[in-house]
């Protein structure tokens, strides 16, 4: 590791699975970490995740990196709670899904001389707290920095380091590009779904149970990503607002457009549409960013 203390301010599935793929290959490096309930904090305790603190200031006392794991709506507040005992030389980094609100809601409160590099694991599940992490959630996985003009090349590569350490594969890109890919591949996806078991939810009050006895494996894959954690995704939407509108839009225009193709029965198209998205599948099996295995190689209660 190329660092000798790290801290995690938030103590749920990220920073569980971050202390745990440390733990993996390194037992010297010091890990602490808090959260903001005592409940959470003594389940971390018990779970042995890292040494416990009681509160952010305590957690970064002596550490040369910290990592926030926090929803991105509460980035803020809890780096206020810490940020006026910060020595220089200090990296900041996290792990929200949204990037340039949170750079923008960061900047002005943390003092100079600390290298903040804004971070992204794509990688999670549905499942929420520090029971849910493990040590092999970023094994394969990308990470994106979005570091910032003028940012310590020397703290860029630590930070890197750190990541490949981890498993994952590291890449960069500007903070605003970062938050329109993401609104693509995660966040819209995320709205598909909490939409769809919403429509299915309503359906139910007329069909009764049938929609739950009788999902068949698209909504149920719809239900698992419509489980996520309400605060998270909440924050998702407030800060990457324009990113998420401008591919909304997007989607319903190409939805319009089966639509009509579906009321005008026009096979011809649907099918070249579902051989094209097909062939979007494939190139991420073949980027071994997923796997074919029967129910996606996922564990049933995974
Ligand atoms: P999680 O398991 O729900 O844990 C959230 C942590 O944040 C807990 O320690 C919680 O504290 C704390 N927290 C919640 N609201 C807070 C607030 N208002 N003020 C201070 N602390 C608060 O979440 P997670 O899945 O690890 O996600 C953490 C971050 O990673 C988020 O920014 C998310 O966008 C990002 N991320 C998530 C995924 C994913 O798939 N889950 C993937 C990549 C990145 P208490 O439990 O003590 O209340």
């Amino acid at each position: 590791m190329p660092y000798n203390h790290i801290a995690l301010i938030g103590l749920g599935l990220i920073s569980a699975s971050i202390a745990l793929s440390i733990r993996r290959k390194d037992k010297n490096t010091k890990i602490t970490g808090t959260s903001r309930s005592l409940e959470t904090r003594k389940k971390a305790d018990e779970l042995g995740i890292c040494e416990v603190r009681d509160n952010p200031v305590e957690a970064v006392k002596g550490a040369d990196l910290i990592i926030l794991c926090v929803p991105v709506g509460a980035m803020a507040s809890v780096v206020q709670e810490f940020a006026a005992t910060l020595k220089p030389g200090v990296t900041v980094t996290d792990v929200g899904s949204v990037k340039a609100a949170v750079i923008a809601k960061i900047i002005p409160i943390l003092p100079t001389g600390i290298d903040f590099i804004p971070g992204h694991p794509l990688a999670g599940t549905e499942n929420s707290g520090p029971e849910s992490g493990f040590a092999t959630l970023f094994d394969n996985r990308w990470c994106i920095l979005t570091p910032l003009k003028g940012c310590s090349s020397e703290a860029l590569k630590r930070l890197r380091f750190f990541w490949e350490g981890l498993g994952a594969r590291v890449d960069e890109m500007d903070a605003e590009h970062h938050d329109l890919v993401l609104a693509v591949t995660s966040h819209v996806p995320h709205l598909i779904a909490y939409t769809m078991v919403g429509v299915a939810d309503d359906l139910a009050n007329i069909t009764k149970s049938e929609v739950i006895n009788y999902s068949a494996a698209g909504f149920r894959d719809f239900t698992r990503i419509a489980a996520s954690d309400p605060t998270m995704w909440r924050d998702v939407f407030l800060n990457n607002k324009d990113a998420s509108l401008e591919i909304l839009g997007r989607f319903s225009e190409e939805l319009t457009s089966l639509q009509r193709a579906v009321r005008r029965g026009d096979g011809e198209l649907l099918f070249d549409y579902f051989t094209r998205t097909r062939e979007v599948r494939r190139r991420i099996l073949e980027a071994g960013q997923d796997t074919d295995a029967p129910n996606f190689g996922r564990e049933k209660n995974d």
